[in-house]
């Protein structure tokens, strides 16, 4: 079938019928015009006679949902390539308005097919992910707290802005908050300094409104939680992050085991950067300083680096050539920095033009190729989706998802020199060591929720102590003393997951934890590995996070002789690169 698949996208490509993103036809979705048709169409659905009739019932309603999403997909898309285009901000406003209840929509199609007698056929045909999703999704809505969903929305919404349109006073310009993130890197330890200050100052500046937002989202979530029946906002979260195969007690064994197996290595990476570094102590703003002679820099402009980009994946596999390509020929990458636009970074996917797209905001940093790497295998993987029957199989749960991307980050490292030359090494070392370093920041994201949501009339002031208890639990390197708003523990406010999907976060963790699995058999034997990714490729969101896992050959992050195993790995490669030698 992949075959097929290749085929109709190879001829959309050459025959002039694939469109570049610009030429994507947007029209408002009519909601009382969706509403009626998909409210018709469930009920033919539960008339169904035959699983042949309704399956082709089925086929409609994910059609209509596919276009739904589609425009809800682009219009985002416009808005962040420009946050002050009124039309697409009123557009974001609409959506924010209808998405309960569309979403509402879809817990009553959930229903039905949880219902339906056809459910073996349906599980035959179509696995039994879509029923897992549909059993945890209905039990995340109902039309009693659709006022509050929509409060949620309008929340999130306010944070976003405030972010989207800081202007940071700095070098003698104003910068969005993605810009300043430059001056981070600078070798100049006073612009560090003062950039960061520059740079925390607007969060503190901000630091009512963010708190007041956040607590409004609290008391929100947790009410909205208790009257669909949970104790806590927390079981209802990781209902809506579709947690099909573990709960927060195993989340919370991982912790441990980062705690034990991740937290002394990474904290040996630290001692090891800042005697490289010469400091006698490693201030927060030293950090992204990974090296004496100045981080890695990629070679060339932004043009240069898509270009690279291009004989990367057309070497890698012909899979990869021919999605790259299509990512290239559609204009579906938008990299550069601009006034304006969102200070992010993703990969969604616009399924009625079968084309994923990849934003980001290139600052001439390490990360700029980040985004080639770890977004592209994030949009690889959608590609590979698109035949799915069900929107919600394009993309795995977030945890899942993030295998993808992390993966083909360790996938393209025989292509790095065409980026870093000479100092390919640096950036190996930096790489894994950012990979290995960001997951007791993680953990640490998940335990703050965790204690946020367990104890949701907790008083702000508070709340930020907390975060800094933890910070320094699982990062007890962490030097705030040059900034007494850090110590204050503000720094989770730019930590938009915390706002916007609460509990999304060590998803990042768990899956670096799978990337690096695929790291050590890359070394073992490149092809199989190889097969493994392509296999998992295609499953994509059609099936749990365990079961990919399963498929993938991985050992899951929540089995005990995992953490260590991979440590142990790890700690050779840390030992083995003689970190002052590649210091040039
Ligand atoms: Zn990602």
């Amino acid at each position: 079938n992949l075959q097929g698949k290749k085929e109709s996208y190879l001829s959309n490509l050459f025959e002039g019928k694939s469109m570049k993103f610009d030429e994507f036809i947007y029209n408002q979705p009519d909601m009382s015009v969706l509403s009626d048709k998909l409210k018709n169409l469930i009920q033919n659905f539960k008339n169904s006679s035959s699983f042949e009739e309704q399956d082709q019932v089925l086929s409609k309603i994910n059609e209509l949902r596919k276009h739904f999403e589609t425009m809800s997909n682009i219009a985002f898309v416009r808005y962040t390539k420009n946050t002050f285009d009124k039309y697409f901000e009123q557009q974001q406003n609409y959506f924010d308005e209808i998405n309960p209840i569309y979403e509402n929509m879809i817990g009553e199609f959930y229903k039905a097919l949880l219902q339906t007698k056809f459910k073996p056929q349906l599980q035959k045909k179509y696995g039994n992910q879509i029923f897992n999703i549909a059993n945890a999704r209905i039990k995340t809505t109902s039309s009693e707290v659709l006022d509050e969903l929509k409060l949620e929305n309008k929340l999130t919404s306010e944070y976003r802005k405030i972010l989207s349109q800081a202007k940071i006073p700095f070098d003698k310009k104003e910068n969005t908050l993605s810009q300043m993130v430059y001056y981070f890197y600078s070798q100049d330890r006073s612009i560090r300094k003062s950039s960061n200050k520059a740079y925390w100052d607007f969060f503190e500046k901000h630091s009512d409104q963010f708190s007041s937002i956040y607590d409004k989202l609290v008391k929100t979530r947790t009410s909205i939680a208790k009257k669909l029946g949970f104790n806590n906002f927390i079981e209802l979260a990781y209902f809506r992050l579709n947690r099909t195969d573990y709960n927060s007690d195993d989340v919370r064994i991982y912790r441990d085991e980062v705690k034990k197996y991740i937290v002394p290595l990474s904290q040996k990476i630290y001692e090891k950067q800042k005697k490289r570094l010469g400091l006698e102590k490693l201030n927060y703003y030293d950090e992204p300083i990974f090296y004496k002679s100045g981080n890695p820099i990629p070679e060339g402009s932004s043009k240069d680096l898509l270009e690279k980009a291009k004989k990367m994946y057309d070497e890698l596999s012909a899979e990869t050539s021919d999605f790259y390509r299509y990512m290239l020929c559609n204009d579906l990458l938008d990299v550069e920095s601009r006034a304006g636009k969102a200070p992010i970074g993703y990969c969604t996917f616009i399924s009625d033009y079968r084309s994923p797209f990849i934003f980001a905001n290139f600052n001439g940093t390490i990360g700029d190729v980040g985004v080639l790497t770890h977004e592209a295998g994030h949009a690889f993987q959608v590609f590979n989706c698109q035949d799915h029957f069900f929107p919600e199989y394009y993309f795995p749960t977030y945890e899942a998802a993030e295998i993808y991307s992390m993966s083909m980050q360790f996938f393209t490292y025989p292509w790095i020199k065409l980026f870093f030359g000479d100092k390919k090494e640096k950036y190996f070392y930096q790489h894994i060591s950012s990979a290995i370093n960001s997951i007791p920041y993680g953990v640490s994201v998940d335990e703050f929720q965790h204690f946020v949501y367990e104890n949701p009339s907790c008083p702000s002031l508070e709340r930020n102590k907390k975060w800094i208890e933890i910070i320094k639990k699982y990062n007890p390197h962490t030097d705030y003393s040059e900034n007494p708003d850090l110590e204050k523990g503000i720094s989770w406010y730019r930590q938009t997951h915390i706002f916007e999907v609460p509990f999304y976060y060590i998803d990042y963790t768990l899956a670096q934890i799978c990337a690096i699995q695929f790291w050590i058999k890359m070394e073992r034997d490149k092809k199989s590995c190889w097969k493994d990714y392509l296999n998992i490729c295609k499953i994509g969101g059609s099936k749990s996070f365990l079961e990919i896992l399963k498929e993938g050959n991985l050992e899951s992050p929540f089995k005990l002789s995992c953490m260590k195993n991979v440590s142990i790995f790890l700690q050779d490669y840390i030992d083995s690169i003689d970190d002052l030698k590649i210091d040039f």
